[in-house]
C-alpha cells in the first residue's frame, strides 16, 4: 500500500498517513491545528511547510529521519490509540532547529506541547500530552539520521 506525500490545502502542514481497519488516509501531525478536517494535496513544487516540531511558519531546516511506523503495541500508539506512520524528513524552524542542533531534547517537547495546547480546541491533558511528545521524540531521536540542516532551495523536505 504506497501513500504519496500530501499537504492540506487548508492550513499547508505537511499530513501523515493513519493506517487503520478502514485503510490508509491522512491525517494532520501531532501540534498542527485540529480545528478542521485535512484536505490533501500533492505538494507544490517548493512548497516550504510550517515546522513539524511547534507549527511556526514557514520551516527553515530539515531534519533528516527514516520513515518509520509506530505499531499499535508501542506505547505511543496505545497513548493516541492508533498506529502511526511518519513519512520522510521532518521541517523545524529556526528555534526548533537550534534547540536539534544542541539536543535539547525536552525543551523541545515543552516547546510543541505549548503549541499544540494553543492551537487545540477543548481541554487538554497536560500531563498526557508530555507522556506522548517525549515517547515520540524518544522514537524520532532514534530514526534521526544526521544533523538538522538548513533547507536550500529546490529541497524538498
Ligand atoms: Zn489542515
Ligand atoms: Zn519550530
Amino acid at each position: 500500500m504506497h501513500q504519496p506525500p500530501a499537504v492540506c490545502a487548508v492550513c499547508q502542514r505537511s499530513l501523515d498517513i493513519r493506517i487503520d481497519a478502514r485503510g490508509a488516509s491522512y491525517v494532520h501531525p501531532p501540534g498542527a491545528q485540529q480545528d478542521h478536517a485535512p484536505v490533501p494535496v500533492p505538494p507544490a513544487a517548493g512548497w516550504r511547510g510550517h515546522c513539524d516540531f511547534c507549527s511556526e511558519h514557514p520551516a527553515t531546516h530539515t531534519l533528516p529521519v527514516r520513515d518509520f511506523t509506530v505499531a499499535l503495541e508501542h506505547p505511543l500508539a496505545k497513548l493516541t490509540g492508533t498506529d502511526w506512520k511518519s513519512r520522510g524528513n521532518w521541517a523545524a524552524c529556526g528555534v526548533c532547529a537550534h534547540l536539534l542542533e544542541n539536543q535539547e531534547w525536552d525543551q523541545l517537547r515543552e516547546r510543541a506541547i505549548n503549541a499544540f495546547v494553543s492551537t487545540y480546541p477543548g481541554p487538554v491533558d497536560t500531563n498526557l500530552n508530555r507522556l506522548m511528545f517525549g515517547e515520540l521524540f524518544r522514537v524520532l531521536q532514534q530514526k534521526t539520521t544526521g544533523p538538522v540542516r538548513p533547507v536550500e532551495d529546490g529541497d524538498q523536505s
